[in-house]
């Protein structure tokens, strides 16, 4: 299959497809609407009329059937783990995650049994915005970042990597 890849890559027919399938994926991403603490304040507050993330194509939709990115903006508890699994996988795919602020990140402070330490361990996060909260601009940034990585990828490569995901500065 890597090798499928490497050919495909170098073929400047597949290089055109891939990037006008990035540009068309990378234009029109749909988040979740879904907030869990303090940090969806600020994520609301990014798609409210001063931050418009509308301009950037960033549109919340309500359904996860309908939406390709979830933005994890709080403590994620172990009792609501399931559920942030069940939504991730009534997504489409191809589909991304943002793991927005220290508590979906690692924990924040909340070093107990009772939380996740961390959203890499329940769905595979592909950008971090760190913060408590990060404010819009910081999450903006993040969503730019994740734009970023989805035009650099392979329309043949399987999206849920599991890999460590990028940081938001
Ligand atoms: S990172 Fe801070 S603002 Fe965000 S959910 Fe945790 S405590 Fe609230």
């Amino acid at each position: 299959m890597a090798n499928l890849e490497n050919r495909f890559s170098n073929n400047v027919f597949f290089g055109t497809v891939d990037s006008i399938i990035n540009w068309s994926r990378s234009s029109s991403l749909w988040p979740e609407t879904f907030g869990i603490a303090c940090c969806a304040i600020e994520m609301i507050s990014a798609g409210c009329a001063r931050y418009d993330l509308d301009r950037l194509g960033v549109v919340f939709r309500p359904s996860p059937r309908q939406s390709d990115v979830m933005i994890i903006s709080g403590t994620v508890t172990k009792k609501f783990a399931p559920v942030v699994r069940l939504l991730y996988a009534q997504m489409t795919e191809p589909r991304w995650v943002i793991a927005m602020g220290t508590c979906a990140i690692s924990g924040g402070v909340y070093n107990t049994y009772a939380v996740v330490q961390g959203s890499e361990r329940i769905v595979p996060v592909d950008v971090h915005v760190p913060g408590c909260p990060p404010r819009p601009d910081a999450l903006i940034h993040g969503i730019l970042m994740l734009q970023e990585k989805i035009k650099k990828q392979h329309v043949l490569r399987k999206q849920d990597t599991g890999e460590a995901g990028d940081v938001a500065r």
